[in-house]
């Protein structure tokens, strides 16, 4: 299948894909997004709603205990790693950034935490850039349309930006991570509901 053809199919299939995390700032969605690796946007969205009652500012977590972040987040999973890094991108955004999450994928990644995924959301999500981000759904469902044959996330980005034109990045990323929540699941995808499913080599259709 080529660009065009996927980007086609997924338009009829994701109609208005956007970021299910919610946030009313830069700074919230970085949090949210560190919350999000392995766990579900519902729980993250169930557990920053609550936390950003009190906290939603990098000065708020700069200085927190990490014990009391850790329990405000650990229903998410992985509490103890997500903390550290939360508490240290909060620090390095006061100290190096003036308090303000930097609008630049280079110094995004200089936050403690925070890898290709990450900056690539939230450069697409809070900043209005082109990016792609490359998640485990996105990683998925690139290998069964046949784009890639790898699972390593940053060849599967590169080849991504090779194969889409880029004004097509940052919406692409949307529709192929709900696309593989929802239809293109990793156990039991719905084939019968899907437009590729006469093309797809790993149609159960
Ligand atoms: S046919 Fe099935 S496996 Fe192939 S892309 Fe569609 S949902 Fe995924």
């Amino acid at each position: 299948m080529d660009a065009l053809q996927i980007m086609n199919s997924l338009d009829l299939m994701i109609e208005n894909p956007k970021c299910e995390l919610e946030h009313k700032t830069p700074f919230e969605l970085l949090v949210a997004v560190i919350l999000s690796a392995q766990c579900t946007d519902k729980r993250v969205n169930l557990v920053t709603k609550e936390l950003f009652k009190n906290f939603n500012k990098p000065e708020d977590f700069a200085n927190m205990p990490q014990g009391l972040l850790e329990e405000k987040i650990h229903s998410c999973g992985f509490y103890h790693n997500k903390a550290k890094s939360i508490i240290s991108a909060s620090k390095d955004i006061v100290n190096r950034f003036d308090g303000k999450v930097p609008n630049d994928f280079d110094q995004l990644l200089t936050l403690a935490g925070v890898g290709r995924k990450t900056a690539n959301v939230v450069m697409a999500v809070a900043f209005g850039g082109d990016n792609f981000a490359v998640d485990t759904h996105v990683l998925r469902v690139s290998n069964r349309l046949g784009i890639v044959k790898t699972d390593d996330p940053n060849k599967c980005e590169q080849k991504l930006c090779m194969f889409f034109p880029k004004n097509k990045w940052s919406k692409l990323h949307y529709q192929m991570v709900l696309f593989g929540r929802y239809i293109c699941k990793a156990i039991k995808p719905d084939c019968e509901k899907c437009l590729f499913n006469k093309e797809c080599p790993h149609s159960r259709v």
